[in-house]
């Protein structure tokens, strides 16, 4: 792929996680009976009149806040007319030409493979806009018919339109997950991709490399797993590669992502994309947003996840990678926030959560939140090895395993056990004089200039120490002992 350049733009819909749905008092919940959670207004029966439910607006603007956008004062619902067995009204409400968000941006992980260099880039958002979901329909319930549920008709949506500034698969799928962990971490959606929450549409396209203009776009939709999404857009990559190659034209469709034969199939061309014919919803107002509202709610917003992985790396010398994985969910976020502080050692909290604490999660299969040691508790395990009053060979075999069986605090286990690390100089000086006379051949060539021979003599001195010396202390006494004479 190194002639070309990849050019990728998500489109995600974001599912409001509002106690009701867009424009009418029905619950906006998930999984209720087929077609109990509708009324005039869902359903599209005539007379009945919409009325734009204020919570969505709010959750809007906290996502627009927390990506620096501009929160236009004034916007507008326009009709998006279609025919689908799903969509009762013949039209869909959404927002028109100014979206209440535009313009914002946020920082993900560059792909080094592709920039060149490691770091945070910037992906500019272009706008997110307020609208209603359709119905869903079912073909697959019985042979002979379709089945429609309008639970999901008029539920609030926000979809968040990026820009075409990603620059490879890898960056897509990051980027995805920076916004779900952001519209989790505001708590404006559940983020359950599964059962559709949270959907993303990829545009994706190659330009020469080093070129400026864009080629001509694919639509892959429906990518509802971070996986997917990977998997579809390098696949579309390589199928786009291997057109321009042999001189052949990319066509500009729509394509579905197949997981099962793990291949995108062309949908529809978009010659044959349908006229909408947008106009401005004549039963809503204009929707205005004053500044008194804005700076009410932007006094109430968490840190942005972005930011706080920025804020980590500085803190704390970590690596952008690190980072990442440390707030791969705002649960895991939380507890390294809280071990951190209450170790008071960053690179030990996230040593600890990305080392034995990961582990034990993937073992058990379940996330943070089911994990039985509290920060408070761990931190106590972190402290002592960062002050070197525990080995961490000690405190991963045997205090570790104790935290999680509830055997008491790190301190009282360390005590019990007689696991205190020895870092008194006259105790290692003794065990090192020790094994520095039981090994005359390895110290005369150790002297006589073989340096990799060290580390040898480091381990047996910590065997005599039953695991319970000090490294570092025990590097640094044999280093004088090797050294006179
Ligand atoms: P449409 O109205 O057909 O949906 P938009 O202009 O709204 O088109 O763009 C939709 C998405 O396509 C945006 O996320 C944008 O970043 C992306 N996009 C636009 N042009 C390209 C391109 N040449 N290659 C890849 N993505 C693109
Ligand atoms: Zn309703
Ligand atoms: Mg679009």
């Amino acid at each position: 792929m190194g002639a070309y350049e990849a050019v990728i733009g998500l489109e995600v819909h974001v599912q409001l996680r509002t106690r009701t749905k867009m424009f009418c008092g029905c619950a906006n919940r998930y999984g209720a009976p087929p077609n109990t959670q509708t009324c005039p207004v869902c359903l599209g029966l005539p007379g009945a009149l919409p009325a734009l439910n204020r919570e969505a607006v709010r959750m809007a603007l906290a996502l627009g806040l927390s990506v620096d956008a501009r929160i236009q004062p004034r916007s507008t619902f326009y009709r998006k007319q279609y025919f689908y067995p799903d969509l009762p009204k013949g039209y869909q409400i959404t927002q028109g030409p100014v979206a209440v968000v535009e313009e914002g941006h946020l920082e993900i992980p560059g792909d080094a493979a592709v920039r060149g260099c490691e770091g945070l880039v910037r992906i500019r958002l272009e706008r997110a806009h307020l609208e209603e979901d359709a119905g869903k329909s079912h073909h697959d319930l019985d042979d002979t018919s379709s089945h429609v549920d309008l639970n999901r008709a008029g539920v609030p949506l926000l979809e968040i339109v990026g820009a075409p500034d990603l620059r490879s698969a890898q960056e897509a799928s990051d980027y995805l997950k920076a916004l779900h962990r952001l519209v989790v971490a505001l708590g404006i959606c559940d983020g359950n991709m599964e059962e559709g929450s949270f959907r993303c549409d990829a545009n994706v396209s190659l330009r020469p490399a080093g070129g400026t203009a864009f080629g001509t776009r694919v639509e892959v939709k429906n990518l509802n797993s971070f996986r997917f999404i990977r998997q579809a857009l390098d696949y579309e990559l390589g199928r786009q590669a291997a057109l321009l190659e042999r001189g052949e034209p990319v066509a500009m469709e729509t394509r579905g992502w197949d997981a099962a034969a793990g291949e995108t199939r062309g949908q529809r061309t978009k010659e044959a994309a349908m006229d909408y014919r947008y106009f401005p919803e004549p039963d809503l107002p204009t929707l205005t947003v004053d500044p008194a509202e804005i700076e009410a709610l932007r006094a109430t917003l968490p840190e942005r996840p972005d930011r706080q992985v920025r804020r980590w790396q500085e803190a704390y010398g970590l690596g952008v990678g690190e980072t990442q994985t440390l707030a791969q969910s705002p649960a895991f976020a939380a507890y390294f926030e809280a071990l951190a502080e209450a170790s008071g050692s960053g690179k030990g909290a996230a040593a600890w959560l990305l080392g034995e604490v990961s582990r034990v999660l993937n073992e058990r299969g379940t996330g943070i939140e089911a994990f039985p040691v509290a920060p408070e508790a761990l931190a106590g395990l972190v402290r002592l090895v960062e002050s070197r009053a525990l080995s961490f060979g000690a405190a991963k075999e045997q205090v570790f395993p104790a935290l999680l069986a509830g055997e008491g605090s790190a301190k009282a286990v360390v005590a019990r056990k007689g696991l205190a690390q020895v870092s008194d100089r006259g105790a290692i000086e003794a065990l090192v004089a020790q094994v520095v006379a039981e090994n005359p051949g390895p110290v005369a060539q150790i002297r006589g200039g073989k340096a990799s021979l060290k580390g040898f003599l480091v381990g047996q001195v910590l065997k005599a120490g039953r695991g319970q010396l000090d490294a570092k202390a025990v590097n640094e006494i044999l280093a004088e002992v090797l050294a006179k004479d």
